[in-house]
């Protein structure tokens, strides 16, 4: 199968490192991509948001499966018009896309689906915002309801910020606050049969013991050893599935990767929101572990087939991704510093390596820095904590000038 990867950061290098694992891929392409996907794939200038030329490059390279990662060109219509060329596309249209691209989109079809996420209003001037947030109580959520890279969301017991952040925001969705420990659960879906990957925790806020302000995310880690038993059945049950059919139902099915970010609450299992992708970093530790070739399961999902699929198979063992960004993320990363010891952070038997996310080639062969999350640096062991421990071993090996990671990724669950 020659397969080609739209998207540029972590989460493309670990959808690329693993497709180029696989036996079946017998040709491997991104676009944009970066330094560490040029390693594993051949990356082409292509401007991911641009439909047409994404499906003249897919057409060009013959291709048999295009894998979108990103929400900007899924909620732009880039898998509709490779679609619409008869090729096969890993994620959805963008008419269903809109369950990550509208927050209150996604509140409705929860509302109709029966899915429990958290009560909300969704408010558009000074006057609804200040009448919900009193509605609710500190501690505020307000959520901006476009696509905001996961910067969107402001939690604050502070009703001026709370306001201030309503204000800036065209519409927001203001909603009760979950208390109550978060879980992402991913699932590959083809508008009908739902299979549940296994789920992770990321690490939202940017600094250490949940401080700071809210990032695309700083680490993650798999399994969940402190999950309650049957939590994947019960979110199949109560939400996935019960999405999938909804929008099906509304004759715009979601075919693609379903992401459920979930709070277990005192009150039960509530959804904080939908994402139409692969989260990243939660997918470097998820795929880390997926033993199942993966090109096989994504066209599946892409061709209808998944019933078909035999179940998939996971590593036993844990996987911990570490997040190194640039100084200044996420308000103003620099970017255009040199990186040095990517090749010794490595660890020789596969169980550390080094995922790129914001990064390129220079003409003298170093990588820079191009982006605000820089590497997601991952690593496989036994249990959590030989996991967390690799990973963190292969961090210190590597230096950014004002590189900065979390220090405290799994450190919890790892005890
Ligand atoms: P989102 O972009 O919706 O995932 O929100 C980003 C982060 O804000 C989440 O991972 C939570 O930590 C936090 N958050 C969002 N909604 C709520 C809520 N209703 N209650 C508490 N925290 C929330």
């Amino acid at each position: 199968m020659k397969v080609l990867v739209i998207g540029g950061g972590a989460r493309e290098h670990a959808l690329c490192r693993s497709l180029s694992q696989d036996p079946a891929v017998t040709e491997l392409h991104c676009a944009p991509g970066n330094a560490g996907i040029a390693q594993v794939a051949t990356v082409h200038p292509v401007d991911q948001l641009d439909g047409a030329r994404v499906t003249a490059l897919a057409r060009g390279l013959g291709v048999e499966l295009v894998v979108v990662g990103p929400e900007a060109p899924l909620v732009a219509g880039v898998a509709d018009a490779v679609r619409a060329a008869g090729i096969a596309v890993f994620g959805p249209s963008a008419e269903a896309a809109l369950l990550e691209g509208s927050k209150a989109f996604a509140k409705d079809v929860m509302a109709a689906a029966g899915v429990p996420t958290a009560r909300s209003y969704v408010c558009t001037t000074p006057a609804e915002a200040a009448e919900a947030l009193d509605a609710f109580g500190a501690p505020y959520v307000v959520k901006d309801d476009g696509l905001a890279a996961g910067k969107g969301v402001v939690v604050t017991s502070d009703r001026e910020e709370a306001l201030a952040h309503a204000a800036a925001c065209e519409q927001v969705v203001i909603e009760e606050y979950l208390d109550g420990p978060e879980v992402s659960l991913f699932a590959i879906t083809d508008g009908s049969t739902v299979l549940p990957l296994q789920p992770a925790q990321d690490f939202k806020r940017a600094l250490d013991g949940d401080q700071g302000p809210n990032t695309g995310g700083m680490g993650a880690y798999s399994p969940l050893p402190w999950a309650p038993e049957g939590l994947v059945e019960e979110v199949l049950a109560t939400v996935l599935q019960p999405t999938v059919d909804e929008l099906r139902r509304r004759g715009t099915p979601f075919s693609g990767l379903l992401y459920a970010g979930l709070a277990l609450t005192s009150r039960g299992t509530r959804v904080i929101e939908f994402n139409a992708r692969f989260g990243d970093p939660e997918t470097q530790v998820v795929l880390a572990r997926l033993r199942t070739p993966l090109a096989d399961v994504l066209h599946a999902s892409a061709t209808g087939t998944l019933d078909q699929l035999e179940p998939l198979r996971w590593d036993e063992g844990a996987a911990v991704t570490v997040v190194i960004a640039a100084e200044g993320y996420p308000a103003a990363p620099r970017t255009g510093d040199p990186i040095e010891g990517l090749a010794e952070a490595e660890a020789a038997d596969g169980t550390a390596y080094v995922l790129h996310a914001g990064t390129k080639a220079a003409e003298d062969g170093r990588v820079l820095s191009a982006g605000g999350r820089v590497l997601s640096v991952t690593a496989t062991g036994a249990g959590l904590a030989e996991a967390r421990e690799r990973a963190y071993r292969a961090v210190e090996r590597i230096s950014l000038a004002g590189g900065q990671h979390r220090g405290d990724i799994a450190l919890k669950a790892a005890q």
